[in-house]
């Protein structure tokens, strides 16, 4: 995507205007303007990535740094119980706006105890699946863009994707 195109690139350019509430040298926060509850913020790396998995380490290191400090004066200046973080990547997962955002929402008592539960309830899964699906985490190599060349060129391993389906 072409960042000038970008709705949160045009936040940090200052083009589209927006409830700033915290700055530094590579991340921007500002108040979600469909907020889940008062507070609700967006933490964004003032650099164009698409997902984090466009990110390399350092920008992903510094990016989450921002993140625990936005999740603190949230916290203190809404005086919330709790904070709830949420991150999508890609259109399957719920990412609407196509720039890399941190969901950062204070949670209070009087709500009661939604968790993740809330929005993607938990699946039975038998054992042996179970397994499967850990080896092919553990044996997958990182196939994305910011990975050095030689682990770039070198294909994911399949030999235990194949049999398991993942649609339970
Ligand atoms: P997601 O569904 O994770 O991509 O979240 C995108 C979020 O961006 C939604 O919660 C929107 O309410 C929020 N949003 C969209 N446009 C703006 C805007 N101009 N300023 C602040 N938040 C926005
Ligand atoms: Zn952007």
């Amino acid at each position: 995507m072409d960042p000038s195109q970008c709705l949160f690139c045009g936040i940090v350019t200052g083009k589209i205007p927006a409830k700033k509430v915290y700055e530094d040298e590579h991340a921007l926060a500002f108040l979600d303007i469909n907020p889940r509850n008062p507070g609700h913020t967006l933490v964004i790396p003032k650099k164009h990535f698409e997902t984090i998995l466009d990110m390399g380490e350092k920008d992903a290191g510094k990016l989450f740094e921002s993140v625990r400090k936005v999740a603190a004066v949230v916290m203190s200046g809404t005086s919330s119980q709790g904070i709830s973080i949420g991150q999508s990547n890609g259109q399957v997962a719920g990412q609407v706006v196509r720039h890399v955002h941190f969901h950062v929402i204070p949670r209070f008592a009087n709500e009661g105890p939604v968790g993740l539960e809330g929005a993607l309830p938990s699946k039975k899964i038998d054992d042996e699946s179970m397994d499967k699906i850990a080896q092919a985490i553990k044996t997958a190599h990182a196939p994305h863009s910011h990975k050095e060349p030689e682990q770039e060129a070198k294909k994911p391993d399949k030999r235990h994707k194949e049999d398991i389906d993942f649609n339970f």
